[in-house]
């Protein structure tokens, strides 16, 4: 950019400079040929009270040439040739303008390119026309004398250019410049107000990509940290069976715990891969016509034995509704509220989960649960990735703290909006609302 702008503004003072010359030379020939006229008629108006003939003139004059031709255009007089051999003048441009308006003026090539024949004819009282000329440098011959003055002070003025433009391309550049240095701190950069709404998204951008920067690196930190809790189990029952240091009694107990921890070791596993997919935004999901009903009825079934487990009973309502959507998501979202509500509940509580159509023509899916509730504070934590209200209990009930963040992903890519309301003792209701299936097909792709 730097060397374009610094090349554009080079070529724009060249163009400058080398018309600037021109139209100057133009200019000054004009100047100069009006000046030769001039002198021209100022010795004719010397001559027409002398005489001609007279030999001292010749002699002061040597570069002017008198002619004297009479009314018939027979030249009586010439300084510079013979008038024997001289052709009638009458037809001469200078002396017709001079017997019809009493003064002539002619410009001819001369026998060299540098040079031009200047001609200025006065009519006489007695009808004769008087000429004066004389030789003076054409355009040419001006350029070739002022040739080196003229190169000299053009490379002298585009080096000057070339300086000049050097120093404004850094000045328009360096407020761009320093905003690339200050990322971080774009604001206070004093910048053009064009780039200001450019600096309003860098700045929002620098900003995400902080703050995702920071939560990547909290969900390593928190990885490592779950893994290693399961693992060390392991590895200390595994030990102590190996060092014969578990009687027969316990074996059984620690083979139970190494399993139950290599069960959330492998839940674990699952989700965190999960999330990473759903990070990837690339791959693209199988969107298609999906009737939410069924995807809640099969969820419902399947859990019935967990809920029973847990003295819970799970109930399921509603009525066929279409959504644009993918099913694997979808059926990740339904288990993992129902899971909640049935492991956060309290023995002989209830889920309800219904899917139905809005007054809008959205579909509304909810879960509902009477178990113990979440209090305000951590209600907009809990979408968060391994957050738990009580860590012991999730840990005690399979959960790996990340069931809700996997679902609030999901309900994003679907475009859906998430509600939650819960009370602390009462229990918890979440909400999400899908377009229906026409309402998404009339959007953009990019917005699914
Ligand atoms: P987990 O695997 O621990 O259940 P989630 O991401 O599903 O992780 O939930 C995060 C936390 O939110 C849970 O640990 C729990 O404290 C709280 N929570 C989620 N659902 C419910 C619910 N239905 N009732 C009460 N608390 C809930």
């Amino acid at each position: 950019m730097k060397r374009k702008i610094n090349l554009h503004l080079l070529i724009i003072a060249i163009m400058g400079i080398l018309a600037t010359l021109i139209m100057l030379m133009g200019v000054f020939y004009n100047l100069f040929q009006k000046q030769v006229i001039e002198d021209l008629r100022t010795y004719a108006q010397i001559l027409q009270n002398v005489d001609v003939s007279g030999s001292n003139i010749d002699k002061t004059w040597s570069n002017i040439r008198i002619t004297w031709i009479d009314a018939d255009g027979k030249v009586q007089y010439d300084s510079n040739a013979d008038t024997d051999v001289m052709e009638n003048h009458n037809t001469r441009p200078e002396i017709i303008k001079a017997v019809n308006t009493g003064e002539g003026v002619a410009v001819r090539k001369s026998s060299t390119l540098e040079k031009n024949a200047f001609y200025y004819a006065a009519a006489m009282e007695d009808g004769s026309v008087l000429r004066v000329s004389r030789e003076a440098d054409s355009l040419y011959g001006v350029l070739g004398n002022a040739f080196p003055v003229i190169v000299g002070i053009t490379i002298l003025l585009i080096l000057a250019c070339m300086l000049f433009a050097h120093f404004l391309t850094k000045s328009i550049i360096s407020p761009i410049e320093d905003m690339a240095k200050n990322l971080d701190r774009i604001e206070e950069v004093d910048t053009y107000k064009e780039l200001l709404p450019f600096v309003a998204i860098i700045k929002s951008q620098h900003e995400d990509i902080i703050r995702n920067a920071k939560l990547r690196q909290d969900f390593t930190a928190n990885v490592s940290h779950e893994l290693k809790t399961p693992l060390t189990s392991i590895s200390g029952y595994a030990e102590l069976i190996e060092n014969g240091m578990a009687d027969e009694k316990s074996v059984p107990r620690f083979a139970g715990e190494i399993h139950a921890n290599a069960t959330r070791l492998l839940h674990l596993i699952n989700d965190i891969i999960r999330l990473s997919e759903l990070d990837v935004v690339e791959t693209n999901p199988i969107f298609e016509k999906i009737n939410l009903y069924d995807i809640a009825q099969t969820c419902v079934d399947m859990l019935q034995m967990n809920a029973s487990n847990h003295q819970v009973s799970l109930k399921f309502t509603g009525e066929p509704c279409v959504i644009y959507g993918n099913k694997q998501m979808l059926e990740e979202v339904l288990y993992n509220l129902c899971d909640n509500g049935i492991r956060y509940n309290n023995a002989g509580g209830s889920v309800f989960v219904s899917v139905e159509s809005l007054p809008d023509g959205k579909v509304e899916l909810s879960v509902k649960d009477t178990g113990i509730g979440i209090s305000r504070e951590n209600q907009i934590r809990i979408f968060e990735r391994f957050y738990r209200v009580d860590k012991s209990r999730s840990k005690s009930t399979g959960g790996t703290g990340l069931g809700l963040a996997i679902v609030k992903h999901i309900v994003a890519q679907h475009n859906a909006m998430l509600e939650l309301e819960s009370e602390e003792g009462v229990g918890t209701q979440i909400f999400i609302t899908f377009d229906s299936y026409a309402a998404s097909l009339e959007k953009p792709d990019e917005d699914i």
